[in-house]
């Protein structure tokens, strides 16, 4: 089969591999498509793991073999897969702190070498563990769909972390992907969302999506970042500040999401949420960022600075229900496709995102 093997960094390859054998316990899956996800694009990026390896790991496809000692799916189902799944046992899994289990820590899918995800490729294997996170895709819906709900669930994760109660308003710091998922999501929650990001699509996009206010800062460099990273306050904060004053009749934001990996928009939301109020970091996720705050925020104001990463397993059927009665619409966030052997291409556009791009995918065939 034909496989894109990450050789080192910046160095995907397509290659031939055999097509992955499967134990009794395990299916074997044809990949339909597969999304390109910003973890993925670091460690390709940056060469933060060992190679060879073969990424991807927003995967949805069909099943074309089964184990003899696998119940419940058959060759044929259209499904989505996720690659860590908890043990639901553990230490960690009994506080609900699903990403710190040692089995969710473990990538139950591979086309392989090491298992990475496997999804750009056109077979994977996907282990017995990983079978609680096999859904199955209705016949009325694409696999791109199917490959969404990964994704889907870590925003439904973060949001799960908030506090909030309907009527209460929220920054969404950035609206990429991930940023755009947040608003329509919270919006459907009955939160008012305020969005900002530096393009206007994004944000014409994010008004339907749900947004109920935007904010365009204003930017002086191409970094596509909201706010300016300068010293002194931007010259857009006191605008932004104005208009959570408005909305909010001077109380300030129940919480912020931070889906845009700058500081400074962390310290600014860290000022403009309210007493004990929220702020959920979402796209920090480079090790040995520093940042300085006053912790009296914390510790006085009561205002919580938390985080949330990868996907929570008893959310599943919510997010399916979220995507496949098509309630959040996710194929509007689909805006490019790129076949297996320009996986490369569709790594670079990812990770320099255009006006009027959102989410990558790498497709074998029809989606
Ligand atoms: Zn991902
Ligand atoms: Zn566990």
């Amino acid at each position: 089969m034909r496989a894109v093997v990450y050789r080192g960094a910046n160095d995907l390859r397509v290659e031939t591999l055999p097509v992955p054998p499967i134990r009794s316990g395990e299916i074997l899956v044809r990949v339909a498509v597969c999304g390109v996800c910003p973890t993925d694009i670091k460690k390709i990026k940056y060469g933060t793991v060992a190679p060879p390896r073969v990424f991807g790991h927003e995967t949805a496809g069909t099943i074309v073999r089964v184990g003899a000692l696998v119940r419940g799916f058959r060759i044929g189902n259209r499904v989505g897969l996720h690659h860590h799944v908890p043990c639901l046992g553990c230490h960690a899994c009994r506080h609900r702190a699903f990403a710190q289990c040692a089995q969710y820590k473990r990538t139950g899918i591979t086309a392989g070498f090491e298992p990475a995800g496997g999804g750009y490729a056109e077979y994977v294997r996907v282990m017995p563990f990983v079978l609680p996170g096999v859904v199955k895709i209705p016949a009325r819906n694409s696999f791109a769909e199917g490959a969404m709900l990964e994704p889907v669930n870590t925003v439904l994760k973060g949001i799960k972390r908030l506090s909030l109660l309907p009527g209460d308003v929220v920054l969404v710091a950035g609206q990429g992907p991930i940023g755009l998922m947040f608003t329509r999501l919270l919006a459907l929650q009955g939160v008012t969302v305020l969005a900002s990001d530096l393009l206007e699509t994004r944000l014409r996009l994010a008004k339907a999506f749900g947004a109920r206010h935007v904010f365009q800062p204003s930017s002086t460099g191409t970094t596509p970042v909201p706010f300016s990273d300068a010293d002194r306050p931007p010259r857009s904060s006191g605008s932004l500040e104005l208009l959570i004053q408005r909305i909010t009749r001077g109380r300030g934001l129940d919480a912020a999401v931070i889906a845009v990996p700058s500081i400074e928009v962390v310290r600014q939301a860290q000022q403009l949420v309210r007493g004990a109020g929220q702020v959920l970091l979402f796209s920090h996720t480079k090790r040995g960022e520093q940042a300085e705050l006053d912790l009296a925020t914390i510790c006085v104001d009561e205002k919580d600075l938390i985080g949330s990463y990868s996907a929570d397993l008893t959310l599943q059927s919510a997010v399916a229900r979220l995507i496949f009665s098509r309630k959040f619409d996710v194929r509007r966030l689909i805006t490019h496709e790129f076949g297996l052997a320009e996986t490369s291409a569709a790594v670079d556009l990812a990770a320099h995102p255009t006006a009027d791009s959102l989410k990558v995918v790498v497709a074998n065939g029809v989606i």
